[in-house]
């Protein structure tokens, strides 16, 4: 599918090679694919990506950084992902010190953490579940796992 959009945006440019010169050439023709595709190729690099964009156009105009840029989406996300393992570290360690002393389901325990949002508190209990760190116990809830 690829190749036909290639071939598709193509046509155009290739239709008027072969009216200047009156005749198709095709090596004009292969050569300009070439560039698109390489072109594209580029392109789909750029996206899939998974650093720091800056360092990849850098990289592109030949440039050498070994700093992140800091400010592009993969930089930003980066930094909210490092913000979000901090907060949950702490937020841990106060469900385990809770958790401790009684079995609570999950109500009660949102209900037992002051001054942290809900969604912070469901996904570090989520961690701590799939970690192995907690489980339900048959009433439905959330103790230490031993
Ligand atoms: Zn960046």
């Amino acid at each position: 599918m690829l190749r036909k959009v290639i071939l598709g945006f193509g046509i155009s440019l290739d239709g008027y090679i072969a009216r200047r010169n009156g005749d198709l050439d095709f090596l004009a023709i292969d050569k300009k694919r070439e560039r698109d595709e390489a072109k594209l190729e580029k392109m789909i690099n750029l996206v899939r990506h998974r650093g720091c964009r800056q360092q990849f156009i850098l990289d592109y105009f030949g440039e050498v950084s070994d700093t992140d840029c800091g400010v592009c989406d993969v930089c930003l996300k980066k930094k909210k992902d490092q913000q979000q393992v901090g907060k949950e570290s702490v937020l841990s360690e106060t469900i385990k010190e809770l958790l401790k002393t009684e079995e609570l389901n999950l109500q009660d325990l949102i209900g037992k953490i002051k001054k942290t949002d809900q969604e912070l508190i469901i996904s570090t209990i989520r961690h701590m579940l799939d970690s192995g760190e907690l489980e339900y116990n048959v009433a439905g809830n959330l103790r230490l796992k031993k």
